[in-house]
Formats: structure tokens, sequence, C-alpha cells
């Protein structure tokens, strides 16, 4: 059993109501318990700027599913929620990333864990603390709350 954190991502439609629909879809899903949910944060889309501005969330959950089979499980939740993919970082329903994945380190040409985008985009990394203050990067072991510090945004 693992402790992993998936965010969440949406700015079409109704945000609040794609990002409950995408959580219980997320807690139905057999070998998956949600155990904690950050604050819902609104933020400026980045690299395509020319889309609404997102919601982001992350959530804490316990799982026996491996990594691979998860990004399977989020991406069949992702379509199941009729995202389409026309623009590259462009409008979504809903995304989903695994951020985390206990202390697991990996890089495939489909999985890449830690998520790249954590330490890129600091409300992901504000999210994290949010869900456990303790939490540190696996690959430099710094704790993403002093790293936030450093940017002066703790
Ligand atoms: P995007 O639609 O831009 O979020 O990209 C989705 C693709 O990113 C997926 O099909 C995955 O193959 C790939 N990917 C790589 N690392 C991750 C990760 N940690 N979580 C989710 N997707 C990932």
């Amino acid at each position: 059993m693992a402790t992993a954190y998936i965010g969440l991502g949406t700015n079409l439609g109704d945000r609040e109501e794609n990002l409950s629909r995408a959580i219980s879809l997320i807690e139905s899903t057999p070998g998956i318990t949600v155990i904690r949910k950050s604050s819902v944060l609104e933020t400026a889309p980045v690299e395509y700027l020319d889309q609404p501005d997102f919601l982001n969330q992350a959530i804490a959950i316990e799982t026996e599913i491996p990594p691979d089979e998860l990004l399977d499980a989020l991406l069949a939740i992702e379509k199941s929620m009729g995202r389409k993919r026309d623009i590259p970082k462009g409008p979504r329903t809903i995304d989903l990333d695994i951020l985390l994945y206990g202390r697991i380190i990996m890089s495939t040409e489909r999985l890449r864990i830690p998520h790249p985008a954590i330490t890129r985009r600091e409300f992901v990394m504000v999210h994290l603390v949010e869900l456990d203050p303790g939490l540190a990067d696996p690959e430099s072991a710094r704790a993403y709350k002093d790293i936030l510090a450093e940017q002066g945004k703790a």
C-alpha cells in the first residue's frame, strides 16, 4: 500500500463540479482510498495563455494499484469526463496527474514521477504542503515547504 498524490486541474464548463466529479470517480475506483483533499486554487494558464483560468486541487490517496495502472485509471476517468486533447496544454474539462507515488522515482515514455510540474508550479507545492507539511521531494530529499520558503512564498 502506497500513499500517492494526484493533481487535478480544470478550466472548462462547471469547474467546481468537474473537480468533485473527478474525485468521486477516483474514490469509487477499486484499490484507491482518498485520504485528504487540498483547498481549491484558481490559477492563470501557463504555456498556452489564450484560455480561461484553471481551478486546481490535489488529493492524497492510499492505493495498491501500481503507478502504470494508476495512470491508466486516471486517463480512463479523464476520458469518461469528455476530455479531448485538441490543443497541447490547452483547455480541458479535467486533467489528472500523478504528482508523487510513495518515494518512487521513475521516468518512462509515458510516466514521470515525481511529476516535473511540481517544482515548476508553485501552487502544486502549496497543495502538497497543505496535504502533508513534512513532504519532501524524493529526488533531492528537500522538503517542499523549504523550497517554497526559498522562493519567498511560504
Ligand atoms: P497532459 O495531457 O499534458 O497532462 O499529458 C498527459 C500525458 O502525460 C499522459 O498520457 C502520460 O503518458 C504523461 N505523463 C507523464 N508523467 C505523468 C504523470 N506523473 N502523471 C500523469 N501523466 C503523466
